[in-house]
């Protein structure tokens, strides 16, 4: 079954928690995209999977509604002291996000990470040259306008774990 192929290459992966919801449930908002406009990561424009490249509110929606359940997935790491330890902790969460991938290639599946698509070194979209890899693109979960934040405080997941440690969510969409 499905379902049980994708929990057992979470728990092979490794994650802090997880929870199984309906993706009529997953909370978009439009203050999301307002604020990725903001660009303090650097995508906004500049990767396909980022808005407003990654298409309207809309467009993104339907990308999770064709599929009707969704596990969230999250990763608590520490930031360092003076968050000195924010690009290992990205490189740490993308690895494993990219071994549950690896898991799951044959399956009917779409995974959706933190920040922008990451497959290619640079997104062609900084050059403004099409997508290289349409069909593999890498969605992302605030690029998409998913209020992370709301979300898991329904689902009593943990965002801020205090000390200078985050949540990194992921989403696997079935
Ligand atoms: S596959 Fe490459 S070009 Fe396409 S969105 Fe991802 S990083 Fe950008």
């Amino acid at each position: 079954m499905l379902r049980d192929k994708i929990i057992n290459a979470i728990n092979e992966v490794g994650f802090d928690e997880y929870k199984e919801i309906s993706s009529a449930d997953i909370i978009f908002a439009d203050a999301v995209f307002a604020s990725c406009k903001a660009n303090t990561c650097g995508n906004y424009g500049l990767n396909y999977a980022c808005p407003p490249l990654s298409g309207d509110m809309d467009e993104n929606k339907q990308r999770f509604l064709n599929y009707d359940h969704a596990i969230i997935l999250n990763k608590i790491m520490f930031l360092g002291e003076y968050y000195e330890k924010m690009e290992d902790s990205m490189t740490e969460v993308f690895e494993r996000l990219d071994e549950l991938r690896q898991k799951l290639k044959d399956e009917p599946v779409m995974i959706a990470g933190p920040g922008g698509c990451n497959l290619c070194k640079e997104c062609a979209a900084k050059t403004s040259e099409p997508c290289r890899f349409p069909e593999k693109k890498r969605y992302s979960m605030e690029g998409s306008g998913m209020d992370i934040v709301s979300m898991s405080r329904k689902l009593g997941m943990i965002y801020n774990a205090g000390d200078k440690k985050v949540g990194f969510f992921m989403m696997v969409l079935y």
